[in-house]
């Protein structure tokens, strides 16, 4: 491999070079990462919004950097989708992340609780569904407790491969949910032509719920009304994201949205973290 510095003439610019060094480290974190298992699936929860029960969790993916450590997949995930390594990150993710639910599943409340993992579009392969029913039956799992979540990012091409790969993951029995909703070109339209199950209002959205500005808030009040009314009538639940006050969830409650996750109830937190946290909400 080329040493750094030698590359010549065109990293002359010193911020090319900059973020060229940038990126070489995070190419090689990554391999690193992936060889000594860096990777660490945390979980934040999702509640019921009329009971305040728990009924989830999303997984979110860290990298627990020795000298660095706890990064977020802001850092990460570009890089790895550039380079294609985005689809082993996904396998140490998606197996922790069962690994995990099946360890929360014992405490006493949460047998039922599902978990909630991002797929990158780059991991949609012919192989996706009877990979999931793998991990899935080793550590004991049903699949109605897995959710996979997608952006548009995996339904824009309209693709009848997609299609054919949603599907058979709907057929083993687990649930699509639609990710950032709202965000993308033509989100309603998914919502009829894929087997959507779920649908994730974006934070976006439930952030100017309670903004500042008077009609951006009465504006945003009546989208997530109006896409919380549209997602019911097409069968699908709806999660809003990014809750972080008291009147975003009044708002949420009294509009009939399902659940919701955000700082308001819980931080990501790693299994550890997690596993106290719980039993100790178990026990009062
Ligand atoms: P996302 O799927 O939309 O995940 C929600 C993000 O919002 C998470 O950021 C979460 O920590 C953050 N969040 C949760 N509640 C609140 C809140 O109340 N307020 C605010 N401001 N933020 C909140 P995170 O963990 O940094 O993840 C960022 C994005 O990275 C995710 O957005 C998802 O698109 C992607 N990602 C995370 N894990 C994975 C993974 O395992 N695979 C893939 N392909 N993508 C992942
Ligand atoms: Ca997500
Ligand atoms: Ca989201
Ligand atoms: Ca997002």
């Amino acid at each position: 491999r080329k040493r750094e510095g030698k590359n010549g003439a065109q990293v002359y610019d010193p911020a090319i070079l900059d973020r060229t060094r940038e990126r070489a480290e995070i190419e090689s974190d990554i391999e690193a990462a992936l060889a000594s298992h860096w990777f660490e699936a945390h979980f934040q929860q999702i509640v019921e919004i009329e009971t305040g029960r728990i009924i989830g969790f999303e997984a979110l993916m860290r990298m627990r950097h020795p000298r660095k450590g706890l990064l977020p997949p802001a850092a990460v995930i570009g890089v790895a989708e550039e380079t294609g390594s985005i689809g082993q990150i996904g396998e140490q993710i998606f197996e922790d992340a069962i690994a995990n639910l099946a360890r929360v599943s014992r405490l006493p409340g949460l047998g039922d609780t599902y978990v909630a993992v991002n797929f990158s579009p780059l991991q949609f392969d012919g192989h996706l569904a009877t990979y999931l029913a793998g991990v899935l039956n080793r550590y004991d799992i049903r699949p109605s407790r897995l959710v996979v979540e997608i952006t548009e990012a995996v339904l824009m091409h309209d693709n009848p491969e997609i299609r054919r790969i949603l599907d058979s993951i709907h057929q083993l029995g687990c649930r699509i949910a639609i990710d950032d909703f709202g965000t993308g070109y033509s989100s309603l339209s998914y919502m009829s032509r894929f087997p959507v199950d779920i649908v994730k209002i974006d934070q976006s959205f439930i952030r100017s719920l309670d903004g500042s500005r008077k009609e951006v808030a009465e504006k945003s009040r009546m989208l997530v009304e109006g896409i919380s009314a549209i997602s019911h009538k097409m069968k699908c639940a709806v999660i809003a994201e990014g809750v972080e006050t008291e009147d975003q969830r009044n708002f949420l409650r009294e509009i009939g949205v399902d659940c919701a996750q955000g700082y308001l109830y819980a931080k990501p937190l790693g299994i550890a973290d997690l596993m106290t946290t719980l039993s100790r909400s178990n026990d009062e």
